[in-house]
């Protein structure tokens, strides 16, 4: 049987390795934390993880969350072309929904459960150094470790990346306290796109500790309005300050926040990252290779809520590569192989999507989301695409063939 190595245990990672550890494959994860550290470590995301990607999970057996929680199943937005004013409303069901999840809660669980079901374990921060001896030693060593490491081993495709500065100042929190969303029939994700300045979500979510909360991210375009979080230092300010953001640009939701707080110093966050695509193949000085899976590759802004989802797409799409591969040895071009082969099918509209969502939304979208708000299977179809982009294309790219739609949807 193969031997393969797996640098980090987040999605991407633990998910191939749950994959073919049921295979009867050795497989061996090179975490840089153990899982109590996993727990308690300080968010680093809050993240909607959509029907399929959550299908995933449960058909290898790792949905441990199966208690009281409501998850979002539908979206509601508003579209504000200036702050306090609102001028759409769209509301929609996603028909396959998913799950909000603590990943901290998720990563401690799934690391100790991947010990238990015989998989290897290693803690340790691996470097290219590392790498080589690993790289020597797997029949395939996959690197998933994520948005900060390895970056430079991964080449950045240019022709891909269409970035090279952080677009959004991004500040995220679980919070206690918060009143439910009641204008809408189901549990929503929450959406404010406030134009020029950004974007605003909430959504039921299940805190490590306390279970069924909420989370926020506020996706600040720089230097406008929504971006008011440099400098903020705890967690007492940071909920201010969102409290304070949204009084000045959706009072209407604001009042949902007026008696809550963050539930502890670790669970918030302020950040920003440069989208960007790399190639899959990572050279080290030996010229060993070792491939990129996840983040580490394919990192996108959160704005549409697609980077866990592509990792645990990517993971899915990677453990069949292997398992068709058989014994045949993996080369740098299987590994080119297997990346564009996803790229093709999912990364480049998962990439595109997100991007699309980064700008101000053309005409046409816009004419989309107004046809939407009164009609409902435009909006149905609007949020549950957002776990699968692909379904947008190649409609929304065209205004000719996003109108026809309209039409269609509107006469039906
Ligand atoms: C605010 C925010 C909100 C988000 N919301 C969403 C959402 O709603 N939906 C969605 O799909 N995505 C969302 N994302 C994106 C999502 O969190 C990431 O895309 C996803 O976690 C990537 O998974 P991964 O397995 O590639 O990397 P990670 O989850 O980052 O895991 C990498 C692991 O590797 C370990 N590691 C790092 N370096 C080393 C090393 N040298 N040696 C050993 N181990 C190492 C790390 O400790 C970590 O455990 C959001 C991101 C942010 C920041």
């Amino acid at each position: 049987m193969r031997n393969i190595g797996i640098i980090g245990a987040g999605q991407a990672g633990l998910q191939l390795g749950f994959g073919l550890l049921e295979k009867g494959y050795t497989v061996t994860v090179y975490s840089d934390r153990t899982p109590e550290q996993l727990f308690n470590a300080r968010l680093a995301a809050t993240t909607y993880l959509f029907g399929r990607a959550y299908q995933y999970e449960q058909e290898l057996g790792l949905d441990f969350w199966k208690g009281p929680g409501e998850y979002a199943r539908g979206g509601d937005l508003d579209v504000c072309p200036a702050p306090g004013q609102r001028a759409l409303r769209v509301q929609g069901r996603i028909q396959n929904p998913g799950k909000a999840l603590d990943l901290r809660a998720k990563y401690s669980r799934w690391l100790a459960e991947f010990e238990r079901r015989g998989g290897i374990v290693v803690v340790r921060d691996v470097d290219v150094d590392a790498l080589e001896v690993l790289a020597a030693g797997h029949d395939l060593v996959v690197v998933t470790t994520g948005r900060n490491s390895f970056t430079r081993l991964f080449e950045r495709d240019a022709e891909r990346s269409v970035h090279t500065q952080p677009q959004r100042n991004l500040t995220a929190m679980i919070v206690t306290g918060m009143k439910p969303l009641n204008e809408t029939p189901f549990p929503a994700l929450k959406f404010i796109l406030a134009a020029g300045h950004g974007e605003y979500f909430s959504m039921p979510y299940f805190d490590r500790i306390r279970g069924p909360l909420n989370c926020l991210l506020l996706e600040a375009i720089p230097g406008q309005g929504l971006d008011r979080f440099g400098g903020v230092s705890t967690a007492r300010e940071a909920m201010e300050r969102m409290k304070q953001v949204l009084r000045d640009f959706s009072p209407w939701v604001a009042e949902r926040l007026e008696g809550a707080s963050i539930v502890d110093e670790s669970s918030w966050l302020t950040g920003a990252f440069t989208p960007t695509v790399r190639k899959p193949v990572g050279r080290l000085p030996s010229g060993r290779t070792v491939m990129g899976m996840g983040d580490v590759v394919m990192l996108n802004d959160p704005i549409a809520g697609r980077g866990l989802n592509s990792a645990s797409k990517q993971a899915h799409a990677m453990t069949q590569a292997i398992l068709a591969h058989g014994d045949q040895p993996f080369t740098p071009d299987w590994m080119e192989q297997t990346f564009e082969h996803f790229w093709w099918t999912e990364g480049q509209f998962i990439t595109a999507f997100t991007n699309m969502l980064l700008q101000p939304p053309p005409p046409h979208v816009l004419r989309y989301l107004g046809a939407a708000s009164a009609v409902s299977p435009l909006a149905d179809t609007f949020f549950d695409n957002f776990g699968e982009p692909q379904r947008f294309w190649p409609w929304i790219a065209s205004p000719e063939e996003t109108e026809v739609r309209i039409q269609q949807a509107a006469a039906a």
